[in-house]
């Protein structure tokens, strides 16, 4: 044949697929970074902020295993320990990290302002709310129902813990698919605050968008943040938009209040014929 055909979806956007941590709720995703360094403290040796948050957003076994995996770590654990760190030590962290992050997750379960209005508004374009986390079911039996009180209640829920494997694989992302009964992938926009969730995202064939400043990235609560000279906020700021641009996310903002624009973006794209 001479020609050939490709087929182009022009419909509009089906589903927003919503991090949890530094996207919905915990403004500057703290929950996870003090359990990290909690446990890596009660195991000798201590971690900075910036290692405990360093491989964020994978599932919580993986992420202690990535932090023992830094050069820096690895060095200071032989040091105290006498040997690099092994399986085992990781199986004993991780079983020390559940209960401590199961105990101090309503401390951070506050949404992020913008986020029901955001969600409002994008149920009444006639999308559906998922959402994906690399935090455990049981983990998320908490902030589903603490979020509930607040009047957040998406439609799809999937931890890193129900699928083969959490980010930066698309298996999440695509269980969400299901359980939405949404198709094609393109006509999805994932939303997350680090880079292996906007990688989860594209992995998938969706549409992605970074939170540059409510996140990992940045790693403040809201008052630290407003707190910031205006100085300081810039330079972390054009850090932040920078690693989730290299990540690839199609779009960078700084919260989940600032991305109604992106989706009027990608409707007009998507009608234009463009893919992710
Ligand atoms: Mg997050």
């Amino acid at each position: 044949m001479t020609y050939a055909y490709r087929r182009i979806y022009r419909g509009p956007i089906q589903a927003a697929l919503l991090d949890w941590a530094g996207t919905t709720m915990d403004f500057g995703c703290m929950a996870p970074a003090v359990v990290f360094v909690k446990v890596f403290e009660r195991a000798g040796v201590p971690i900075s902020m910036e290692e405990a948050r360093a491989p964020m957003g994978a599932h919580k076994r993986v992420h202690i295993q990535k932090i023992t995996e830094l050069d820096g770590v690895r060095a200071r654990w032989a040091a105290k320990h006498g040997r690099p760190p092994a399986g085992k030590d990781v199986d004993r962290m991780f079983a020390d990290f559940v209960p401590l992050q199961l105990d101090c997750l309503s401390e951070y379960s506050e949404l992020i302002p913008g986020t029901l209005d955001v969600v409002q508004a994008l149920r009444g374009r006639g999308v559906k709310i998922g959402s994906t986390t690399g935090y455990l079911r049981e983990m998320m039996e908490i902030n589903l129902r603490d979020a509930k009180k607040q009047g957040y209640e998406p439609d799809s829920t999937v931890c890193a813990s129900d699928v083969p494997a959490g980010r930066p694989y698309p298996f999440m992302c695509l269980q969400n698919v299901i359980n939405l009964q949404v198709s094609p992938v393109e006509a999805c926009v994932k939303i997350d605050d680090t880079v292996p969730g906007i990688e989860e995202g594209l992995s998938a064939g969706m549409w992605t968008i970074g939170l540059a400043i409510s996140g990992n990235e940045v790693g403040l609560p809201l008052v630290e943040w407003r707190a910031l000279g205006s100085a300081e906020q810039a330079s972390r700021r054009s850090r932040a938009y920078e690693r989730m641009r290299m990540a690839g996310a199609h779009y960078v903002v700084d919260t989940i209040a600032d991305v109604l624009p992106c989706f009027d973006d990608v409707a007009a794209r998507l009608a234009r014929g463009e893919k992710p």
